[in-house]
């Protein structure tokens, strides 16, 4: 059977990217809809054939419970409003993929954990780049030992970012800038590129505050991670230019993305500089959407661990709060284990 999904907010990235990737997958079906705009939702539930029982408003949305056809909800809200929307589906007997970032505080991610586990759901973050071929082609060769032993790490992750009025700006809904929005594939990338846990953080904040865009939230944010082995991570995030890159280096090579982590177009080159671009092997699904998809949809088939579960979108937003508080405190912040 097809595993049916809730996408709860239709907004750019619920409307525009996840939905019309139902048929691209084998697992996944789209049922129903969550959205505060009835007109709105009534035409997209017509144009994916969604059944109109399945549509549902933030009001009504407990009413899940007794909708069978719903199996995963999937939270595709500003980020203040992940936890709230996780934890109700949680409660009404749901699975639950939640977008990145996770949650405000790792206070939240523990909440939102406790309560997927209490009602033996599962929960599983939308990091996709884990379903993108060309970061598992990057993981797979770092692993293999093909640039030899690891030296360092360096990932650059920015977008332009525009209407000063949009939640992203508003730390109360979005938790902060630059590095909870984007600056969070640099830290991801960092920890499955590696395939370690750092130890410490060190942080330096670069932001105009008489921006517009930038009264609330940071724009730069450069982080360096310290890891178990001596690799070093070297992060920058901004919300203030474009750019989408990561650079693996090892003693006797190199691996490159870039872009690394967009929604399509990654290119990737392994060796001493970019002569060798590869292309790698098709990934788990259609596409890094799909793939992502079907992964929670076999989970709950084979009941299974998500690969990218709560635990991991908790262990980015603490690596995270210690980056702000080391721009904060202009000091090295140790990791607790
Ligand atoms: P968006 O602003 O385009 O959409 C947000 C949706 O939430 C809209 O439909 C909006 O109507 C709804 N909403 C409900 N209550 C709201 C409120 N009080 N204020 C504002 N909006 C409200 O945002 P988006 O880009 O779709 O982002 C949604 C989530 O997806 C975020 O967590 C974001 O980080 C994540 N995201 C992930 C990726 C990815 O590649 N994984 C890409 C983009 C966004």
């Amino acid at each position: 059977r097809k595993v049916g999904y809730a996408i709860v907010g239709l907004g750019g990235y619920g409307l525009g990217q996840i939905i019309p990737q139902f048929k691209n997958c084998e697992h996944s079906r789209l049922v129903a809809l969550v959205s505060g705009d009835p007109a709105k939702a009534k035409r997209v539930a017509a144009q994916y054939g969604v059944p109109e029982s399945g549509i549902y408003n933030y009001e009504n949305y407990d009413s899940i419970r007794d909708n069978p056809d719903i199996d995963i909800v999937y939270v595709c809200l500003p980020v203040s409003m992940h936890a709230e929307y996780t934890i109700r589906a949680a409660k009404a007997g749901k699975h639950v993929l939640c977008e990145k970032p996770m949650a405000l505080s790792s206070k939240e991610c523990e909440a939102m954990i406790a309560a997927c586990r209490q009602a033996g759901k599962k929960l599983m973050i939308g990091y996709r780049c884990h379903f993108e071929p060309f970061n598992l082609e990057a993981i797979r060769r770092a692993r293999a030992g093909e640039i030899g032993k690891l030296r360092y790490f360096r990932s650059e992750h920015g977008y332009t970012a525009g209407d000063p009025t949009a939640w992203r700006l508003k730390k109360a809904m979005s938790g902060g800038g630059s590095i909870m929005d984007i600056g969070i594939y640099a830290l991801q990338a960092a920890r499955y590129m590696t395939g370690e846990e750092p130890v410490a953080v060190y942080a330096k904040e670069t932001t105009d505050r008489k921006d517009p865009r930038f009264r609330e939230v940071e724009d730069m944010i450069e982080f360096q991670l310290e890891f178990p082995s001596g690799v070093i991570g070297s992060c920058m995030s901004m919300y203030s230019a474009n750019r989408n890159q990561v650079l693996l280096m090892g003693d006797k090579g190199r691996i490159e993305l870039e872009p690394a982590t967009n929604y399509s177009g990654q290119r990737l080159w392994v060796g001493k500089g970019r002569e060798n671009e590869i292309t790698p092997p098709q990934g788990p699904g259609k596409n890094q959407f799909a793939g992502q998809l079907d992964h929670l949809a076999q989970c709950v088939l084979e009941n299974r661990t998500p690969i990218v579960p709560g635990e991991e979108g908790l262990r980015d937003i603490r690596i995270i709060e210690a980056v702000y508080q080391s721009a904060r405190e202009k000091r090295r912040i140790a990791l607790k284990a």
